[in-house]
């Protein structure tokens, strides 16, 4: 278990888990914990609670503990668990609130994952696409490495692997206009 400091209070974590359902179009009530989210999941193998637990944790209104999982973040989105559950828990898209919910609460427990995701989401908003060298430098310039990764980077950078400069997409003014819209509706 993690750290409990400051807790959640639970009438507040109930609250939380029906915005969560709410923003995932998914009901946590539906999953009979089968494991099949967590058996298909690629990346099950580095996480703290593997997808099957996080559902659990939601269930025992333990969105604290949901918000504060490395799993989340580790989560790539590949949406094989919601593609495999035999009761239609959406637990892609629920990864996907418990983020958006862990960086409004400023549950981030991670620094280094957080800087990514705003480098990544600041290319793709900017661009249209995502812009590697943009990623890198803001992550390192946010997490105080300047030179962390360098030994990598630049080989590939030479190789032309990781472009230098941005490319601005063609659709990039109505990417610009989803993420605009998502802020409209209270998103990051
Ligand atoms: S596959 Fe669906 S029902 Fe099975 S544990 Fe995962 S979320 Fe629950
Ligand atoms: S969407 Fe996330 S939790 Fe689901 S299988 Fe893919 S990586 Fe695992």
């Amino acid at each position: 278990m993690k750290e409990a400091s400051a807790l959640i209070p639970v009438t507040a974590e109930k609250a939380i888990i029906a915005k969560i359902e709410h923003e995932a179009h998914t009901s946590i009530n539906h999953c009979y914990q089968c494991g099949k989210c967590s058996a298909g999941c690629p990346v099950a193998f580095a996480m703290d609670y593997p997808p099957r637990q996080i559902i659990r944790l939601l269930q025992l209104d333990l969105v604290d503990e949901a918000l504060r999982a490395d799993s989340i973040w580790i989560c790539a989105s590949c949406e094989t668990c919601s593609a495999r559950c035999p009761r239609n828990v959406d637990i892609a898209s629920l990864m996907d609130a418990l983020r958006r919910e862990a960086l409004a609460e400023g549950l981030v427990t991670d620094k280094k994952v957080a800087a990514f995701n705003e480098g990544f989401l600041g290319g793709v908003k900017r661009f249209g696409r995502s812009f590697e060298a943009g990623i890198l430098l803001y992550h390192n310039l946010k997490t105080g490495q300047l030179f962390k990764d360098m030994e990598l980077g630049l080989p590939m950078m030479k190789r032309g692997k990781i472009e230098l400069m941005p490319h601005r997409i063609k659709g990039s003014q109505e990417v610009q206009a989803i993420f605009e819209r998502t802020a409209q509706m209270g998103g990051e």
